[in-house]
């Protein structure tokens, strides 16, 4: 018998072959554990989502597949295998990891779903001497190793990074981008009954949610999801690349390919996505810094922060060199939008609540540069991305959090904190506009909180930054500003209330 864990869905998980022990024909084996709802206070579209693609994949296997549903893991192990042996493939987690392997009788096959094996990533990574294991070299690497957009042994195009085409500010006078509108799911019977369970739990007051729980927008089934890239590549790839740092209130989805949640299931395989793009590139329905733009997200990325999850182990989540220990405000934990008049907080928290999702400039930019600039503990901060977005796994949260947008672990994944004052804001979106707050000020009854708190943590941190050379200008920056000790003050003043 086979075990597949919820984000296993897609055909490639069921591929036999002999490390994985997998078969044409071996029995299935699902299990809907009620505890991992319990633990944390997730998002409701999330678990509506994870479990409607559940359902509808035991649906699909009909009866080759054992579904269980119980309280834990073991206990539906126990139910439905007893000690009979089971194969799994690698989880995506440590702790699920743990749990396998302490079970005698399930054997771990390797990872599926991602590019690279991990020793291959290892040994890559340990090669590389005393240079940091940056992201831009990993993602040249695989490109060679895969062939993705290569003509020969060069980069498809003769260059491998098309960012200076990218990165655009949204175009002026625009509220929303000229692209055709994703695909959205039509929901059926399952998400009906995903619902009322739902529901169920949480009148019995078993588990609580945050957030609303709308028309599932993001696929369940592997058909929806090959539907989703079909209409990303076909209608809307073309603008990923200029737009991809933009944000527009009005259009929280722009050209992005809403496709993270299906690849987290494994709905879909990294490689077909890239493998589209490049096509719709070499077929000339897209343009190059758009496809590279895409190309980079997923086979640089993604398989960057999987593989870094590993790579840097157990211990990585917990890292905190810049020492912040602030707990995450109520406001925050509940999503509690219509308390911020920040318009640009305010906007994308409610983009959160609604659906469980934003992306990633907000995600990096608005959420988690408040944060950073504010000293929240980063493993709470983590937990509460995790949390709270239809996306979010261990895997992808750890690395993107903790190491991306905190920089608790003092540079091992990016050269730099990212955290900018509210000038950055108003070049990459129509976000200031008519918000109460000013970018240019730091002080004063319409001070930028962004401005004010950029100011604030580069006072806090200037001895651990100022020999960071990516930061060495801004840090002197401080120096030039007559009214820092008005921002402190005001900074203090605020503490964690919803700016
Ligand atoms: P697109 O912009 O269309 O990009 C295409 C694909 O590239 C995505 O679907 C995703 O699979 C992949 N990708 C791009 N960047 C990353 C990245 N840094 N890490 C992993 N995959 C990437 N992504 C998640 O899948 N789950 C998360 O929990 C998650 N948390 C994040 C937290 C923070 C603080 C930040 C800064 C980024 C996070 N990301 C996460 C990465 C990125 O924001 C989302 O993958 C992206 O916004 C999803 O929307 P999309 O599918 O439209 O992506």
């Amino acid at each position: 018998m086979h075990w597949l864990f919820g984000d296993q869905l897609g055909p490639h998980f069921l591929r036999p072959s002999e490390d994985s022990g997998l078969a044409g024909d071996t029995p299935l084996l699902m299990i809907e554990a009620r505890s991992v709802f319990r633990r944390r206070r997730f998002h409701r579209a999330k678990a509506h989502l994870v479990l409607s693609a559940m359902r509808h994949r035991a649906a699909e296997l009909g009866d080759r597949v054992t579904y269980v549903r119980s309280d834990t893991y073991r206990e539906g192990l126990a139910r439905a295998a007893g000690g009979r042996p089971l194969t799994v493939h690698h989880p995506t987690s440590y702790a699920a990891l743990r749990l396998v392997r302490s079970l005698p009788h399930v054997t771990t096959g390797p990872a599926r779903g991602f590019l690279v094996p991990m020793d291959a990533f290892s040994a890559w990574a340990d090669g590389q001497g005393g240079r940091s294991v940056r992201q831009e070299n990993f993602y040249r690497w695989v490109r060679r190793g895969h062939a993705f957009l290569m003509d020969g042994d060069q980069p498809a195009g003769g260059r491998w990074n098309l960012d200076h085409d990218n990165r655009q500010p949204p175009p002026r006078d625009a509220t929303t981008l000229p692209v055709d509108r994703p695909y959205r799911p039509r929901e059926d019977d399952i998400d009906e009954q995903v619902r009322h369970d739902l529901d169920r739990w949480e009148k019995d007051g078993d588990v609580s949610f945050v957030g609303r729980d709308g028309p599932r927008l993001f696929p369940a089934t592997r058909a929806e999801a090959r539907a989703a890239l079909r209409r990303f590549v076909e209608r809307r790839l073309t603008a990923f690349g200029p737009y991809e740092d933009a944000m527009l209130a009005a259009d929280p989805v722009m050209s992005h390919s809403l496709l993270s949640s299906s690849l987290n299931l494994g709905l879909l395989d990294p490689a077909e996505c890239v493998e589209r793009a490049e096509a719709a590139w070499r077929e000339g329905r897209a343009p190059l810094n758009s496809v590279e733009g895409f190309v980079r997200q997923i086979a640089g990325w993604r398989e960057y922060v999987w593989q870094l999850y590993w790579y840097f182990g157990e211990d990585y989540r917990t890292s905190n060199v810049l020492r912040h220990t602030a707990p995450l405000p109520d406001w925050w934990n509940d999503l509690a939008a219509d308390d911020v008049d920040a318009r640009c907080l305010h906007t994308v928290l409610s983009q959160v609540r609604d659906t469980g999702w934003t992306h990633h400039i907000p995600r990096l930019m608005i959420l988690g540069s408040y944060a950073l600039q504010r000293g929240w503990d980063p493993a709470a901060v983590t937990d509460w991305f995790h949390r709270c977005f239809v996306d979010g796994y261990d895997w992808v949260m750890v690395p993107n959090v903790v190491g991306m947008s905190q920089y608790a672990d003092g540079g091992r994944m990016t050269t730099k904190p990212y955290t900018s004052g509210g000038a950055y804001v108003n070049r990459m979106s129509d976000l200031c506009g008519s918000c109460v707050y000013r970018p240019a000020d730091r002080t004063g009854a319409h001070a930028c909180p962004y401005t004010a708190g950029y100011w604030a943590f580069l006072d806090r941190h200037r001895s651990a930054l100022e020999h960071n050379h990516r930061m060495t200008r801004a840090v002197r920056g401080l120096d030039r500003l007559a009214d820092l000790a008005d921002v402190r003050r005001q900074e203090r003043a605020r503490g964690d209330s919803p700016p």
